[in-house]
């Protein structure tokens, strides 16, 4: 197909330019004496990102996937048991690692385009006198459904019932694009991955960890871990090396996806965030008539939005049509919500005008398969938006 792929899936995300050239570069020793400084740049740069100046950002080569493993063999034991909220398909996904690896799982059931339960939570760690919950997990984006959680609320949940266990965020979807606070919400890990906000390829699995989850895997935890071990790889990371091959490429490409972060600020980078989810979602409900996922605008997710089709109509198919006719590559609708909605990515590196190719082209395609949309609807609603909210955009030229 002629021209570049329009990538809107809601990671992997399109990878700058600068990043790109930065990642070729040849092999070198990643045990010479030159090597520590590209691991302490890229580990300082994340701090910042992550907010904190008290935990330790460490990088595994695996997907964020590799980074949940990491949470739950470092800090538990054996059949710990953790409180989690399942509202989505990612969500969903963590609570079925936490079953397969032994531990108790306390499964706080929602309804897909809610949030965390924020009361829910804070009754079940009410009723735990016995504080045998050990771990809390929330899902801050969920990408299946377009949803934000409010995370320092579930931190207050935890305080308000003086309740002891680890906070785990997953903020795959929502580090270095949605503010996420790890110092400030007392968060113990965070696991995040390379390929969505971080404006890179796949293959690094980015994650924090707390004093406190430290602490944890060192005098408590029994869960067997070894390639994931947080000791190891802090043992060495301290001299700047890894406990084994790192995946060089991709520390060069961070390192510069790090610089372009902190050169555009990140409160930027929120805010050009949130100022073009209001124009995707312009598009969806003014313009096209229909709605996203999330159930509640306090829930709307500023990286991804997931556009429910009208009853009736096969959301795969307007995707499959915008992909072999338009070239342009939409978020499918996974388990529960597949069929129902398609997703437009709108987090990393990305601007008004490649939005405007998402909303073109699903607009087109949704035309193609026989739904009642008006052509230019949704173009025309994002344009009014961005144009009436220029003042917002800070960060987006
Ligand atoms: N958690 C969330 C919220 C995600 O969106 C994803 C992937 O899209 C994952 C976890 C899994 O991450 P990975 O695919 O990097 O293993």
């Amino acid at each position: 197909m002629a021209g570049r792929n329009g990538l809107f899936v809601p990671g992997p995300t399109n990878v700058p330019d600068r990043v790109l050239r930065a990642m070729v570069v040849p092999m070198e020793d990643h045990r010479s004496p030159r090597f520590p400084a590209l691991t302490r740049d890229c580990l300082e740069g994340l701090k910042a990102v992550f907010k904190t100046s008290t935990a330790t950002p460490f990088l595994f080569p695996s997907s964020g996937t590799g980074c949940w493993e990491a949470a739950l063999s470092n800090c538990l034991s054996p059949g710990d048991m953790v409180l989690v909220a399942r509202f989505g398909q990612f969500s969903h996904l963590w609570v079925d690692m936490c079953h397969r690896l032994g531990f108790e799982v306390q499964v706080l059931e929602c309804e897909w385009g809610e949030g965390a339960p924020l009361e829910r939570y804070e009754a079940a760690l009410a009723a735990d006198t016995a504080h045998r919950i050990k771990a809390v997990l929330v899902t801050h984006n969920e990408t299946a459904t377009g949803v934000t959680s409010d995370v320092a609320g579930v931190r207050r949940a935890m305080d308000a019932t003086g309740h002891p266990a680890l906070l785990f965020v997953d903020a795959v979807s929502s580090l270095a694009s949605i503010d996420f606070r790890m110092d400030d919400w007392k968060v113990d890990v965070c696991v995040s991955g390379s390929q969505k906000g971080l404006m890179m390829p796949a293959g690094l699995g980015v994650t924090c960890v707390s004093e406190k989850a430290l602490e944890a895997r060192r005098r408590t935890a029994r869960q067997p871990v070894c390639y994931f071990d947080y000791i190891d790889m802090q043992n060495q990371n301290r001299n700047g090396y890894f406990p084994y091959t790192p995946p060089l490429p991709l520390l060069y490409g961070l390192r510069e996806s790090l610089a372009m972060l902190a050169e555009e600020g990140l409160e930027n980078v929120f805010r050009r965030h949130a100022y073009l989810a209001g124009g995707v979602r312009a598009a969806v409900q003014q313009g096209w008539g229909l709605e996203v996922c999330a159930k509640q605008p306090q829930w709307y997710s500023d990286t991804v939005s997931a556009v429910v089709v009208p009853a009736g109509t096969d959301a795969a198919r307007v995707i499959d049509r915008a992909f072999r006719r338009y070239n342009l590559s939409l978020g499918a609708g996974l388990s529960k919500v597949a069929g129902k909605v398609f997703r437009i990515g709108h987090l990393g590196d990305c601007n008004e005008l490649m939005l405007m190719q998402a909303i073109g082209g699903a607009e087109m395609a949704m035309i193609d398969c026989g739904l009642p949309i008006e052509p230019g609807s949704g173009v025309a609603a994002a344009q009014r938006h961005w144009r009436a909210h220029e003042a917002e955009a800070s960060g987006t030229t």
